[in-house]
């Protein structure tokens, strides 16, 4: 049997896939198993934020492999500790607690949040707030927190305490708060959503709302996390600064990793024996997100990135069948004139270029090392591709 066929037979099908097995990659190229070459400006999804085995990578989880790839968490560990403090002293955030993945960096989060207002006002405090239309995992707690009703089928019965408002509206938010209410959970720019960007004014004037109230907010940055949004986190764009912060997908440069960081004010809150993992805070994991910080956090990296985002905006506003652009940093949303957005990403990949969507739009989250010659590129395979449609 190929791969194809094995797949088929013996994986669940969670998944509807490309018609294509990756077998490798270099840089901002992946190749298949007939060495067919493809230019990924998806990462993954938002994962691989220095593009395939970028050669450091390599090196410094290769380097922590060979040294020691596993220890409890009832042991000291160099690498998450370090990533903890640089973590910490990059966002004003106080304290990490490490997890594998995005829907267990919100569920962590969700649980200090529901502890923090049961040890202050007893247990009818708890529920939260999040907008319509986020996306924050698919455990049976975070599709619950995820505010579109999609999502909310099959898995009976969903973890109660979660109420949904429409973005952008302060008004519409307040009238959802209650004396039950504990904090509200959001993505800057909801991704899964469809690459829609929250207005600025109104998220400070929810925060500020919340903070008066002691409303806790929590920022969704698994997406918009590690430099995507030409910040290393896209509240630094929204002149805030959450209480509960969650960063997963390119944190690792490729390997899982989901965390969960919260401000002085919820530092104590948890205690040992209210979570654990067994795999969280893997020092090679840690290894690769530490060398992530090393080229994220480097002079002139973010510059690089927002001027790429906005040569990136200009070339592709400038296809005919292209109707507007949502961006920010390198996070970029792609709505058509016309044609089906999956239908193009599928006949993008048969022609070479790894694309995603989001609702109904294309969405681009390139390696945050892309080329201008490799964003150039992209675009005109789009723009065949788009031209064959017609
Ligand atoms: C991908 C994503 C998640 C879920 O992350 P997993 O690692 O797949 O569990 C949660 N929130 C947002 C905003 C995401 O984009």
């Amino acid at each position: 049997m190929n791969t194809k066929e094995k797949d088929l037979k013996y994986i669940m099908h969670t998944y509807g896939r490309y018609d294509v097995a990756l077998k490798s990659g270099k840089g901002v190229y992946a190749y298949d198993e007939n060495g067919k070459k493809y230019l990924d400006v998806s990462s993954g999804i938002g994962v691989n934020c220095l593009g395939y085995c970028d050669d450091g990578w390599v090196e410094a989880v290769s380097k922590q492999a060979a040294t020691i790839q596993h220890m409890s968490n009832y042991f000291y560990s160099e690498q998450p500790s370090t990533l903890a403090q640089r973590l910490c002293n990059l966002t004003g955030l106080s304290k990490v607690c490490f997890g594998n993945s995005g829907a267990e960096a919100n569920e962590c989060a969700i649980k200090i949040a529901r502890k923090y207002s049961f040890d202050k006002y007893g247990d009818s405090r708890n529920e939260i707030i999040t907008l319509k239309n986020s996306f924050h995992g698919r455990t049976v707690t975070t599709l619950s927190a995820t505010g579109q009703d999609v999502f909310h089928n099959f898995f009976f019965p969903f973890t109660h305490g979660f109420t949904y408002v429409e973005a952008d509206s302060l008004d519409k938010f307040k009238a959802a708060v209650s004396e039950k209410t504990c904090a509200v959970m959001l993505e800057l720019i909801q991704g899964e959503g469809g690459v829609n960007i929250l207005d600025k004014d109104y998220v400070q004037s929810l925060v500020k709302y919340c903070n008066e109230n002691d409303i806790l907010v929590i920022i969704d940055e698994v997406q918009t996390g590690v430099g995507r949004t030409g910040k290393l986190f896209a509240f630094e764009n929204y002149g805030i600064l959450p209480d509960l912060m969650t960063v997963a997908k390119g944190l690792g440069g490729g390997l899982p990793i989901g965390l969960c960081m919260c401000g002085e004010k919820l530092k104590d809150v948890m205690s040992p024996s209210t979570h654990g993992t067994t795999f969280g805070a893997n020092p090679v994991v840690c290894a690769g997100a530490n060398y992530v910080l090393d080229r994220v956090c480097a002079d002139g990296f973010m510059d690089e990135v927002n001027k790429k985002g906005e040569y990136f905006e200009k070339k592709l506003s400038e296809l005919d069948d292209v109707k507007s652009v949502r961006r920010m940093g390198l996070m970029i949303g792609v709505e058509l004139k016309s044609g089906d957005a999956h239908d193009i990403a599928v006949k993008c990949v048969e022609n070479g270029l790894l694309i995603i969507t989001a609702k109904d739009l294309l969405r681009m989250l390139p390696p945050l090392v892309i080329s201008y010659d490799e964003i150039d590129e992209a675009v005109k395979i789009l723009d065949k591709t788009l031209k064959e449609n017609n």
